[in-house]
């Protein structure tokens, strides 16, 4: 039987070799989809198709590729529910969330649907007369993507509609976790009107499909990068892209800070700290890593914790009311369990107590649905953590989250910017002085006054610094500097050779006129 492997000018190609399936990792563990992964020959004729694409896109005037984003603005908006639907039953985030990531991609076609009209460049004074300079910007070419699958459809949509946008081609390799939300993606984006050849996808898994894409860099295939995912993995992305002297979009991982202060709303403080921890069970860039809090309120505050965090509903990501689902997929339940097998040592004080860390069925009060089969983790909250741990510079990516404590604010700069990643970050203060410091003072790309550290809005820009990133940003305006090149471009209307700097008519004073002084 053969499987969806790519699709290339808008026809699907199928394949009966190198199958992966999609399991949904929740109560149900039903198959998806089954897959097939794109070999380098099929990368190779997606880049190929692209490329061929290219100049009749690039050609299109900027409303008209707008009006494309339009028609899929209100395709998704039509699919909402059955696409939320679907991202939940895939990758298991619970379905309020699941909403919220497809809401992310509509909101993002609609900022980027009036940017078709303006897409703006510049008039600028020459210092020659009877001379025009103008900037214009330009598409880079064939872009390559590869997404992770915490967000299967806001975060491609944060590449793809700017991509489009700006005349740019496509290859998409979407995460072997969201295969079939990708392909709904690809469905609805080609009902949208999209030509043949200006949006293909390679699916398949990361070490195969995805690093014989990014080889195609280097046979001059690709002009730009789009790369969200893991560290590791963007380092070696970024090595690539650099010997070809471009510079990818990097969106990587993150160990993100939430400090709160002595005079904090505490409450508030616990609802963030707890949604920033917890949320799509610890699975998102934007998750908090280490909760640093001042001595003076460190009891009251995770007394509050706790009590908060023992109420939360764990569970089928189906209903409506559950606070977090299963993890993403085995492999991330795996490195879940390696993380509190290898991170936490004798040391650290483990705030929760837990029957076993997957949750069973009578094991978490709270819990709602069969955990027989899905992927549940417990939360886990260490305590005693050191600047000199592991754990304190590990992004561990799942519901474990480190304490630590300070007493003056530059210390908890020290600690939030100490881990080397500057995705995210968050104080909660009334204090205006220290508000004022810690945003100044912050390494990372985000930072919230009084609010968690996750969250994000389409006209925002968004992207880390250090591990996090290459200092690229997605959204609002400025993505478009990573999907368009200015072009320099000057108009002679004088008729002759004119030299600027050695003829440009500087006017220079006759004499000097104050007198000296002493
Ligand atoms: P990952 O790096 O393992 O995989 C991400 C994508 O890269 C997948 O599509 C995968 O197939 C592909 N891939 C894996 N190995 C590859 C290789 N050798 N060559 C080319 N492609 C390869 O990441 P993950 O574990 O799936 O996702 C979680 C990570 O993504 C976390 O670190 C998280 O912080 C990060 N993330 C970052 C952002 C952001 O905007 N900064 C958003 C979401 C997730």
């Amino acid at each position: 039987m053969s499987h969806l492997q790519a699709i290339i000018g808008n026809r699907e190609i199928y394949s009966k070799d190198g199958l992966f399936v999609s399991l949904s990792p929740s109560d149900t563990r039903d198959a998806v989809n089954t897959f097939s992964n794109s070999t380098k020959d099929i990368c190779r004729e997606a880049c190929e198709s692209a490329k061929k694409a290219f100049p009749a896109w690039a050609k299109t005037p900027a409303p008209v590729r707008a009006s494309v984003i339009q028609n899929f603005a209100g395709l998704i908006e039509r699919n909402k529910l059955a696409l939320a639907q679907l991202v939940t039953r895939e990758m298991g985030k619970p379905i309020r969330e699941a909403l919220g990531d497809v809401q992310e991609a509509i909101d993002t076609c609609y900022f980027f649907i009036s940017e078709g009209r303006r897409l703006y460049g510049q008039t600028i004074p020459s210092e020659m007369p009877q001379k025009e300079l103008f900037t214009y910007r330009r598409p880079a070419g064939v872009f390559a993507c590869i997404t992770a699958g915490n967000f299967p459809v806001a975060v491609p949509s944060w590449y793809f509609v700017p991509a489009l946008l700006c005349g740019n081609t496509c290859v998409w390799k979407p995460s072997e976790d969201t295969p079939e939300t990708s392909f709904a993606f690809q469905r609805l984006l080609k009902a949208a009107g999209i030509p043949s050849g200006v949006f293909n996808v390679v699916f398949g898994e990361g070490q195969t499909t995805g690093a014989s894409l990014v080889e195609l860099v280097d046979e001059g295939l690709i002009d730009k990068v789009g790369f969200t995912g893991s560290t590791e993995v963007g380092r070696r992305i970024g090595e690539i892209c650099g010997r070809n002297l471009q510079t990818p979009c990097l969106e990587l991982g993150g160990k993100n800070p939430l400090v709160v202060a002595p005079d904090a709303d505490i409450d508030a403080a616990v609802h963030g700290a707890l949604w920033a921890a917890f949320g799509t069970a610890g699975q998102r860039c934007t998750s908090l890593g280490n909760l640093i809090i001042h001595e003076s309120v460190k009891e009251t505050f995770l007394s509050k914790f706790m009590a908060g965090l023992s109420q939360i509903k764990i569970g089928d990501p189906r209903s409506e009311d559950i606070f977090y689902g299963p993890m993403i997929s085995r492999k991330f339940l795996d490195a879940h369990l390696s993380n509190l097998t290898n991170l936490i040592k004798p040391h650290h004080r483990l705030l929760t107590t837990q029957n076993g860390r997957i949750v069973q069925n009578d094991s978490w009060a709270n819990f709602s649905g069969d955990s027989s089969n899905g992927l549940y983790a417990f939360p886990t909250v260490a305590d005693n953590v050191q600047k000199s741990d592991e754990i304190f510079r590990t992004e561990t990516f799942g519901p474990l989250i480190n304490v630590l404590s300070f007493n003056h604010i530059d210390d908890a700069i020290e600690l939030s910017n100490a881990t080397g990643y500057g995705l995210s970050s968050s104080i909660y203060t009334k204090n205006m002085n220290w508000a004022y410091q810690f945003r100044t003072e912050i390494k990372a790309g985000m930072t919230s006054i009084n609010n968690s550290t996750t969250g994000a809005e389409a006209h925002l820009p968004f992207g880390g610094n250090g591990k996090s990133g290459n200092g690229s940003r997605q959204s609002g305006i400025w993505v478009l500097d990573q999907f368009t090149r200015w072009q320099a471009v000057n108009v002679d209307l004088s008729g002759k050779l004119q030299l600027a700097q050695m003829e440009t008519g500087y006017i220079t004073p006759s004499e000097t006129i104050l007198p000296n002084q002493f």
